[in-house]
């Protein structure tokens, strides 16, 4: 009796604990599931295999500043899932074997915890507490259209509605349309200027064309996309796009003027970045307005659907 008595208080015991265990169990093995990718390390000539929810943590860190609300940290952060699930196996001669790289012109930014420690300081943990639980709270999570991953380009700010795609860099993508993004007007520095004298100006031009005639006027007819970012501009004869004119002259946009102001040029400049895809400053507004991330995904890229790997 007294065995039997024993037997039954083990397997109480057991029917006890046996869930908890399995529920840690599982939840551990939750916790740690996401695809694996590999990085190459473009300052360390080095490659690193990561799980990819571990990677996005470093890479919202370093795109989207951290005191932006959840909801628009939510909404980077599917973008950046969405962006880098795209480039897995591509096998691109720049990552040497590596999915994706560190190198923000090319892929994402990427910031090293040691990094975030010196750029944030004291607030190291909370930043990284906040930008932890945009990543975990949207574990898995992607912008999918027409069963392909979408092309989840973002941008800091355009100049208050976005850039079609086909405007920018060609082909037709239904969802990288014009939209409005009136947060945009928000940002700082929205309105930046860049002043070149007028030798400096004639100089950036003759390196980039040559037979240029000096004689011709300056600055002459402008033509602009449906954003309303300069689509040609004609300078001294010349018709130049104007995605070429920000990158020749370093503009932070392409939705420009240009002013001759006593013997130097003067670029008043709107916004921040190509202007195609997510506004960063048009879904802090709509976070600060209590919009959820996936209706700010689905205004910036309308027409997509939400999944989970
Ligand atoms: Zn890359």
């Amino acid at each position: 009796m007294k065995f039997i008595s024993s037997i039954l208080a083990f397997l109480i015991v057991v029917y006890l604990i046996l869930p908890f265990s399995l529920s840690s169990c599982v939840k551990t093995q939750k916790e740690n599931s996401g695809t694996i990718i590999s990085l190459y390390d473009k300052n360390k000539d080095e490659i690193v295999k990561m799980n990819i929810e571990e990677y996005l943590v470093n890479v919202v860190s370093a795109e989207m500043p951290s005191s932006f609300a959840i909801e628009a940290l939510k909404a980077q952060t599917v973008a950046a899932r969405t962006y880098a699930l795209r480039k897995i196996n591509k096998n691109l001669p720049e990552h040497k074997g590596a999915d994706l790289c560190t190198d923000f012109s090319h892929c994402q930014a990427y910031s090293y915890n040691s990094d975030l420690k010196s750029k944030w300081g004291n607030s190291y943990l909370k930043n990284y507490k906040k930008i932890k639980s945009a990543v975990d709270s949207t574990a898995g999570q992607y912008l999918a259209y027409d069963n392909d991953y979408a092309i989840t380009v973002f941008h800091s700010c355009s100049n208050g509605i976005t850039e079609k795609a086909s405007e920018v860099w060609g082909g037709s993508f239904p969802y990288l349309v014009n939209v409005d993004s009136p947060g945009d007007y928000l940002k700082k520095d929205y309105i930046t200027k860049a002043v070149f004298s007028e030798k400096e100006f004639e100089n950036i031009i003759k390196n980039k064309f040559n037979n240029i005639d000096f004689s011709n006027e300056a600055i002459g007819d402008i033509s602009y996309t449906s954003g309303s970012n300069v689509k040609d501009i004609v300078i001294f004869g010349k018709k130049i796009k104007g995605t070429d004119i920000r990158k020749m002259f370093s503009l932070k946009s392409s939705s420009f003027s240009i002013d001759k102001k006593a013997q130097d040029f003067v670029f008043t400049v709107s916004g921040n970045g190509h202007g195609v895809g997510m506004s960063q400053y048009g879904a802090e507004k709509m976070a600060r307005d209590k919009q959820s991330y996936k209706e700010i995904l689905s205004h910036f890229y309308p027409g997509t659907e939400l999944k989970k790997v």
